[in-house]
Order: structure tokens, then C-alpha cells, then sequence
């Protein structure tokens, strides 16, 4: 069987895995390295063979800085206007409009960041094929839990230049619980705490039955495990510069020296309780020597500890849940390999969370987890994913019918029936909405179609049938069916295709600001509705049983009629509604006499039929 990989694109590393039988591997390159630096290096213009990614690109960092690229992933599916000012500083130069999506600009040629982002695919899908020996075409690949729409779609895009059949944007703290094999649980709340070299997330996930929701994310896409390098850089900077009057910040060499040496006593610190230094300085100005403990350093870094646990608290607040609610907690990241962060994130949970597998590889296992779902190759299972906002169509009035509630497991279907509202109607015209508002207008318009050939039937007769239908992937198929003639149209739509994040929270807060007065202009609407129809019937009958009413009952019943027809254009929905009832009152027995008659003579037809 063909191998389908997972893959994790990253901001500083990327990796990929398979499934090795039943355990998810990371595929190492020649030197056993399994993670791929995410950087691209354009060596010459328009030449494919002088692209060099990873290790070979990153030596080029600080000679090529133009024309080398790193954290692409930051600028995946954004516009120019999109840019924090800390991300316009960079090397290399991001060109196109304010309104346009960013380019990066090489030479003379510009790449989209989904081009650069294709190149770091095809060294992983390179490096798999020769592991494996074997073609490799299609890919799980994980993206941050906030990516939005037009971030997921360039991953997307990333993955098809590469050659690659993406089976699934998988969210990463999704990725991460599966690789620790959290979707047998039957129901949960997971927190997935998230820190690499540069950013932090925290997501609170929860599992019902094999289907992870994420239910809230908070974190900061500036803090990571190099601001704690830089911690100790600055510590030793400043020792430097008191006692031997020698400044780091005039001296680069020097200054990039000491920047490694940093994350060494970082890294040595997580294992070990003391870690020393030692500098020799220019100018015979002597050495400095130091040893760091433990202690000393988590002194430094409690500061940006404490940030991650406030985003920690917030997304907790933000899910409405408390630490005591969260049955499993996950490490991700590099940095969560330094054990006062084990130990402040599991005070917080009360609990020891999972760091059992490589936290650098967990996001990659997890997405191989998930190909082999996809794949067929593990059948119990059922990954699924949640619409953001309810879907409905629109009916008289305006007023949203909702077939879909949001926050969904999809796949799912729906089903409604509907009918028509004048006599002999041929044609119904469906419109499909997203959104939590009462009213059309307030919704977000996703297609209008019309469906035709109904058979011709009194108002209220004909039996429309509406199916919604949301695959794996989040498409959308409308179908409109006329259960009598057979005729039925169907159309295909995206309902997250160009909803932002940030719309989708929009559309939400909205509708309960707005909850009150919509349901006020909800029930008015209703109330018209039924009115119309109950006029029309009343003037139908007013006709056809003429001679079963005297002078008097019908002046009654018509200028109930016309008070009727007063509150309907001002009234309240209350005023309808009591208007309603008394028009019923007093067209009881008249109904009633009108009823007999009809039987009577429907009876005398059918005699007559019979003969
Ligand atoms: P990631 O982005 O997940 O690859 O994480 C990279 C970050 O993890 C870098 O800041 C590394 O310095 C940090 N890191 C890697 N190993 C360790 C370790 N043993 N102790 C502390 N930090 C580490």
C-alpha cells in the first residue's frame, strides 16, 4: 500500500512521517535529522536547481540575507495590510500593493509565500521517497488551530505545487492529542500548550466519540523558546560589558558566539542542574567565566512563563471551563522540554501533562495518525471537524429557516420540507444563508438557485423537500426537490470559502447583541405570514359561501379584516396575533356552516360519480 505521509510545516522546522505498522515514525535525512529547517535559499534567479531548503539553505542566512528565506509561514494567506509593523523588518523584500497578497520579491522575480512554502514540501516529500523508496502523492498536512480560511487554502496550494494530494489541513493541536492517542477517549477536554522557538498557542480542544472540537486558542505569535536565549544572552552581555568594559553589541562575531552559547546553557540547563560558560575576549581583555544554575535561570524566564499561563487562563475563560475541567493536557514544542514549564503547566491543570513522545516530532506523528485514518488503514475511528456558523435557507419574509446549527460535526446532512406560498406556483427560488441572525439580511449570502417544474397546486399543497449536505472537507450540497413531480435541482458551495476567523466571530457576537429585537422582527413576520394566509382563505370563503351569511356577520367579519390588515402593516406582532383570534371568532360559525356545505356537497359529487 501506498504511503501516506503526515506533515507538520512549521514556522522555524518542518518534519514528516508514515506509519510504521501501528506506530508513526518522523523520517530523518542522511544525518538522522528529522527536522527541516523551514528556509529557502534562491541561489540564482529562475534556475529550480539553485533552490536549496534546510540545513544547505540555512547556511545562507547571514551571507544571502535577500535572498533567503525563513518563517514563510507567517505571511501564508495574508495581504500586504495584514502585516504587523515587527514583520515588515525583515531581510528580505516583501513587495505588491497595500490591498494585495504579499509577494517576496528575489532578484527580479516574486514568489508567493505558497511557492516558498511548496519548495520546504518538496525537500520532505524528497527526503520520504528515498527513505521509503517509494513515490509519495498524498499528505496530511497540520496548520495552527486559528489559521483561517485563505491560510488553510494557500497550505492547500503549497501542497498541490509540491505534487502532493492534500488529503486533510489538519489543526496541529488536533494532530498533537492523536499522536498520544486521545481520540479513543470517549468524551474529554484536552489543553494543548504549544511553545517553539518563536511563537506560543494554547488550544482547548474537546472529544466526543472520535470528534475533537476546538473549542478556544489563545497565545502569542512573538514568544518562545528564543526569547529565553535572549534572556541569558542580555545576563551575559551586560556582565560583559560591567567588567571587562567590552560592549557584545560592537562586536557581531562575538555576538553571534554568545548567542549560541546561550541556547547550549539553555539546553544544558534542562537536563542538567548547572551549566558553566566560558568567553575568551578580544583585545587580550582576559575570559569570562560563569556557571549558571537552574535556579538562576528560571528566575529569568519566570516572567515569560507567567505570559503563556495568562493565555492559558484566557483560553480557559474563553471555553467557559476552569483548570479542574481539562481530563488531559499535551506538550508541543521544543521549549516545553525545560522542566520548570512541565512543572508550572501541570500546577495550573493539576495534572502531569503528556511528554512521553518527542515534542518537537508530535505534531508530525499525530498528522500521520490521521493519514492513516484517511487512508483506510484505521477504520474505528472518525476524525471530524465542526461547522463555524449555522446554515439555513431563507423563507416568507425574509426570515432564516436554519437546517444546520453551528458548531456541527461534519459530515452531516439535514432535511426540511417546505411548501409554496400562492396558488398554482411553478418555480421556488432557494437561497442559501450562514449565519446566526434571525433575518436574510443580517446573513451572509452563500447561493441562490431556483428550482422549476413543480406541479401546479393550490398554496400550501406542494411538498418541497431541501437536503443540505456538508462532506469531510466542509463543501456544502444543496438539493431542492418536488416530491411529487420528482423534479430537483442541486447546487455545490464552500461555506468558509473567504469567511475569516474573525468574520465568523463577528457573525456570532452579533446575533446576541442583536438576539432580542430579531426575534421581535422574527415573531412580527411569522405573525404576517400566518395573517396573509388566513385573509386569503377568508376572502376565498367569503365568496364561494355568500349566501350562508347575513348583512350583519359579514360587516363584522370585514372590518375585522380590516384591522387586520392595519396591525399588519403597523401593529405589533401581540396586535396580530389578537386580531388573528378574534377574526377566528367570529368567522366560527360561518366556517362551520361552509364545512358542512362542502361535505354535503362533496358527497353529492361522489354520488354522483358513483351512478
Ligand atoms: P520548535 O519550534 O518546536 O522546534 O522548538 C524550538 C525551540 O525549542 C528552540 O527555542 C530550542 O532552543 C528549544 N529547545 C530545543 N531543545 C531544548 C531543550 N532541551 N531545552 C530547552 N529548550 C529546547
Amino acid at each position: 500500500m501506498a504511503h501516506v505521509v503526515g506533515i507538520d510545516l512549521g514556522t522555524t522546522n518542518s518534519l514528516i512521517a508514515y506509519m510504521d505498522g501501528e506506530t508513526p515514525r518522523a523520517i530523518a535525512d542522511d544525518k538522522g535529522r528529522t527536522a527541516l529547517p523551514s528556509v529557502v535559499a534562491f541561489l540564482e534567479e529562475a534556475s529550480a536547481e539553485s533552490v536549496l531548503v534546510g540545513e544547505e539553505a540555512k547556511q545562507y542566512l547571514t551571507t544571502r540575507p535577500k535572498s533567503t528565506i525563513y518563517s514563510v509561514k507567517r505571511f501564508m494567506g495574508k495581504g500586504r495590510e495584514d502585516l504587523k509593523d515587527d514583520l515588515k523588518m525583515l531581510p528580505f523584500s516583501l513587495v505588491g500593493q497595500e490591498k494585495e497578497a504579499i509577494r517576496i520579491g528575489i532578484g527580479k522575480k516574486t514568489y508567493t509565500p505558497t511557492e516558498i512554502s511548496a519548495h520546504i514540501l518538496r525537500g520532505l516529500k524528497a527526503r520520504a521517497e528515498k527513505a521509503l523508496n517509494t513515490p509519495i502523492t498524498k499528505a496530511v498536512i497540520t496548520v495552527p488551530a486559528y489559521f483561517n480560511d485563505s491560510q488553510r487554502q494557500a497550505t492547500k496550494d503549497a501542497g498541490k505545487q509540491a505534487g502532493l494530494e492534500v488529503l486533510r489541513i489538519l489543526n496541529e493541536p488536533t494532530a498533537a492529542s492523536l499522536a498520544y492517542g486521545l481520540q479513543k477517549e470517549k468524551e474529554g477536554t484536552i489543553a494543548v500548550y504549544d511553545l517553539g522557538g518563536g511563537t506560543f498557542d494554547i488550544s482547548i480542544l474537546k472529544i466526543k466519540n472520535g470528534i475533537f472540537q476546538v473549542l478556544s486558542t489563545h497565545g502569542d505569535t512573538l514568544l518562545g523558546g528564543d526569547d529565553f536565549d535572549r534572556q541569558l544572552l542580555k545576563r551575559i552581555r551586560d556582565e560583559v560589558l560591567e567588567q571587562y568594559d567590552v560592549d557584545l553589541l560592537k562586536n557581531g562575531a562575538l555576538l553571534q558566539e554568545v548567542r549560541l552559547m546561550s541556547e547550549q546553557v539553555k539546553w544544558q540547563l534542562s537536563s542538567q542542574t548547572s551549566a558553566d560558560v566560558s568567553l575568551i575576549l578580544p583585545d587580550n581583555k582576559g575570559r569570562y567565566e560563569r556557571q549558571f544554575t537552574r535556579s538562576e535561570y528560571e528566575g529569568m524566564i519566570k516572567g515569560l512563563i507567567d505570559r503563556t499561563l495568562e493565555s492559558c487562563h484566557k483560553a480557559l475563560s474563553d471555553a467557559k471551563l476552569s483548570p479542574e475541567d481539562v481530563d488531559e493536557v499535551v506538550l508541543v514544542g521544543g521549549s516545553t522540554r525545560v522542566p520548570l514549564i512541565k512543572e508550572r503547566v501541570g500546577d495550573l491543570f493539576k495534572k502531569v501533562p503528556h511528554s512521553e513522545l518527542n515534542p518537537d516530532e508530535v505534531v508530525a506523528l499525530g498528522a500521520a495518525v490521521q493519514a492513516k485514518i484517511l487512508s483506510g488503514g484505521i477504520t474505528d475511528m472518525l476524525l471530524l471537524d465542526v461547522t463555524p456558523l449555522s446554515l439555513g435557507i431563507e423563507t416568507m419574509g425574509g426570515i432564516v429557516s436554519r437546517l444546520i446549527q453551528r458548531n456541527t460535526p461534519i459530515p452531516t446532512t439535514a432535511k426540511e420540507a417546505y411548501t409554496t406560498h400562492v396558488d398554482g406556483q411553478r418555480t421556488v427560488s432557494i437561497h442559501v444563508v450562514q449565519g446566526e441572525r434571525e433575518m436574510v439580511g443580517d446573513c451572509r449570502s452563500l447561493a441562490k438557485f431556483n428550482l422549476t417544474g413543480i406541479d401546479p397546486l393550490p398554496a400550501g399543497m406542494p411538498r418541497i423537500e431541501v437536503v443540505f449536505l456538508i462532506d469531510a472537507n466542509g463543501i456544502l450540497n444543496v438539493t431542492a426537490k418536488d416530491l411529487r413531480s420528482g423534479k430537483e435541482t442541486t447546487v455545490e458551495v464552500t461555506p468558509t470559502y473567504g469567511l475569516s476567523d474573525e468574520e465568523a466571530e463577528k457573525m456570532i457576537s452579533a446575533s446576541m447583541e442583536h438576539a432580542k429585537e430579531d426575534l421581535e422582527k422574527r415573531q412580527r413576520i411569522e405573525s404576517i405570514n400566518e395573517a396573509e394566509t388566513v385573509l386569503r382563505h377568508t376572502e376565498k370563503a367569503l365568496a364561494q359561501g355568500s349566501d350562508l351569511l347575513d348583512g350583519d356577520e359579514r360587516e363584522k367579519i370585514e372590518a375585522i379584516m380590516t384591522q387586520l390588515k392595519a396591525a399588519m402593516s403597523e401593529g405589533t406582532h401581540r396586535q396580530i396575533r389578537e386580531t388573528l383570534t378574534e377574526l377566528n371568532q367570529v368567522t366560527q360559525r360561518f366556517a362551520a356552516d361552509l364545512m358542512s356545505q362542502t361535505v354535503k356537497e362533496a358527497l353529492k359529487n361522489k354520488k354522483l360519480s358513483d351512478v
